[in-house]
């Protein structure tokens, strides 16, 4: 578990689809694209420009930076909260579940439980679970 990849709300950057499953599929996408001869005829392409090296970035850097750096909804106000309470994670806050986690949890129904374990069991518990669940290939939206 890596402490940059840990979301204000409990969830865990690496486990995020866009760094589980977008990062991997642009990184063979472009593998084979390039296999292909696509740089040598990309000039001829309507668009190319544009696209080759979107998504020559894609694989190599990835989309998202992690939401403590700024990746994610810009508008988040669960970020915006925390951050101005100075809380590193909202599990650990004492407003906690506060009325910004009302949609949440319905979106994301197992970060109710997540944070119920970091807030019982501590940090360790519940570093272990996301890289269980990194292991397994696992995303939060499947
Ligand atoms: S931007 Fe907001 S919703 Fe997205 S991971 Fe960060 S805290 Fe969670
Ligand atoms: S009040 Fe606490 S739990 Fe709610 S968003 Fe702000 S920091 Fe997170």
């Amino acid at each position: 578990m890596d402490d940059k990849y840990t979301c204000y709300c409990g969830l865990y950057c690496e486990n995020c689809a866009v760094m589980a499953k977008i990062k991997p599929a642009a990184k063979t996408l472009y593998k084979e694209m390039k296999k292909a001869g696509f740089e040598e005829i990309v000039q001829f392409i309507p668009g190319g420009d544009g696209f080759w090296p979107f998504l020559k970035d894609m694989a190599e850097k990835g989309t998202c930076i992690s939401c403590k750096d700024g990746s994610g909804n810009p508008r988040c106000a669960v970020r915006a909260c925390a951050k101005e309470k100075g809380v590193t994670m909202c599990a650990l806050c004492d407003s906690y579940p506060c009325g910004h986690f009302d949609a949440f949890f319905e979106g994301y129904p197992m970060l109710k439980q997540d944070n119920q374990l970091l807030r019982e069991k501590g940090m360790d518990a519940w570093a272990a679970l996301q890289d269980e669940r990194r292991a397994k290939g696992f995303s939060y939206t499947g």
